[in-house]
């Protein structure tokens, strides 16, 4: 074959993060048949579907099997019913999004992926450590990636850099983030639009942990100022409704966004409708009834159940004196590595020591090094054993 590929997927680093932790468990579990292992590690839920949104699953697949009420391909930008649902949302949460600028999804990793077909050769910043979707998906269409780096001094939420020569450019924002748990205030997001603003640049909201958002602090981007001129939101059923393996999600895309005369949703319309076929009904119906009445309330309780174990490994790290953020508004925990411990090292003396699992902040971004994630998404039973452990730290 002497076709060329798209060398840039060279650009991207290959990570053994996951393999490295699967590999270090089989071994201790070689080594110490029997030993229980809990694991802290995997940003999958574990509670199963409220039968309120599996019933309203079940309802729609009764109407594919009927002449009268079987749906073929679905609306490329998603049924009325569900892009309303949404809109409905964003009212409850104060703010006014209207239904044709939702764009349902199979998940907000799909959508975070292929936003980048839409754009132009700008340049991006992505803070660091952060969810690896958003740098793997730019090198692989070539772009030029810089970091704004998360530490301890900024509390995992950077700023907006000082340099006042930047151009417009694409910036990547994910509050609640995926690994730090840190959640953007509103004088922190004020500060990204204002910038995206006056720098003509573009922000990608990732809102995925959104429901675990319990203190006074942005649950959408469009809560601030001007964000409907400078940004686009995605979402996700995933962590809200337990749709890790159901898969729906959404990007909001105002139609107040526009470059050079052109309307970004009509590019992103263009695209979905060229390479999406839209999400199943079944799935659709489901997600909706997520959305409301007893459903709204299930899915509420299950985010609940896992904020309590959030909570519960807040308070022993608290008490320890290790530095850590996230607990509070969401399903992570960031703590530093005590004693100067490398993040592997951590690892490897959690999992000799007791059994548990967690992830290396390495796997984040060079900026996670000495640093580690722990999960909520256990039983309240496991988390309650790991916090003894974590107490003789
Ligand atoms: N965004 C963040 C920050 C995530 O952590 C994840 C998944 O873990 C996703 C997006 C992907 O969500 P989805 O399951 O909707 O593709």
């Amino acid at each position: 074959m002497d076709i060329k590929l798209n060398t840039h997927f060279l650009d991207v680093k290959e990570t053994y993060l996951f393999s490295d932790i699967a590999k270090r468990v089989k071994k201790f579990q070689a080594e110490n048949p029997g030993r229980e292992i809990i694991r802290m590690g995997i940003g999958d839920v574990t509670l199963p579907l409220p039968q309120s949104v599996t019933s309203a699953m079940e309802e729609a697949v009764k109407e594919m099997s009927a002449k009268d009420t079987f749906h073929g391909y679905p609306p490329e930008y998603g049924y009325d019913f569900l892009r309303n649902a949404i809109s409905d949302h964003y009212k409850d949460l104060g703010v006014t999004v209207s239904p044709e600028t939702v764009y349902v999804s199979d998940g907000a990793k799909s959508d975070l992926g292929n936003l980048p077909d839409v754009l132009g050769d700008n340049p991006v910043i992505i803070p660091d450590p952060v969810y690896p979707v958003y740098v793997d998906s730019n090198l692989m269409n070539g772009r030029k990636v810089s970091f704004v780096a998360g530490n301890k001094e900024n509390d995992f939420l950077p700023l907006p850099p000082a340099d006042t020569n930047i151009g417009p450019s694409v910036i990547y924002i994910c509050s609640p983030n995926n690994p730090t748990g840190a959640v953007y205030s509103y004088e922190g997001l004020t500060a990204w639009v204002n910038f995206a603003l006056k720098t003509g640049s573009l922000i990608i909201f990732d809102a995925a942990y959104e429901a675990f958002i319990t203190e006074d602090k942005p649950h959408t981007i469009y809560e601030i100022p001007g964000a409907d001129t400078c940004a686009v939101e995605v979402s996700s059923f995933s962590k809200f409704a337990g749709f890790t393996g159901v898969r729906c999600g959404w990007t909001i895309v105002p139609d107040s966004l526009e470059s050079d005369g052109i309307k970004l949703s009509k590019f992103w319309a263009r695209r979905q409708a060229t390479k999406f076929n839209g999400v199943s009904y079944v799935t659709q119906r489901g997600a909706a009834a997520s959305l409301s009445g007893q459903g709204l309330a299930d899915c509420k309780a299950n985010i609940a159940y896992y904020k309590r174990n959030a909570a519960a490994l807040a308070e022993v790290f608290t008490e320890k004196g290790i530095y850590f953020t996230g607990g509070i508004n969401s399903p992570y925990i960031w703590l530093e590595c005590p004693n100067n411990m490398g993040s592997w090292e951590f690892f490897d003396s959690l999992l000799n020591r007791f059994g548990i699992v967690g992830t290396p902040g390495e796997g984040f971004g060079s900026n996670g090094a000495g640093f580690f994630r722990l999960t909520a998404f256990g039983s309240y039973e496991n988390t309650l054993k790991a916090c003894e452990f974590f107490k003789t730290l």
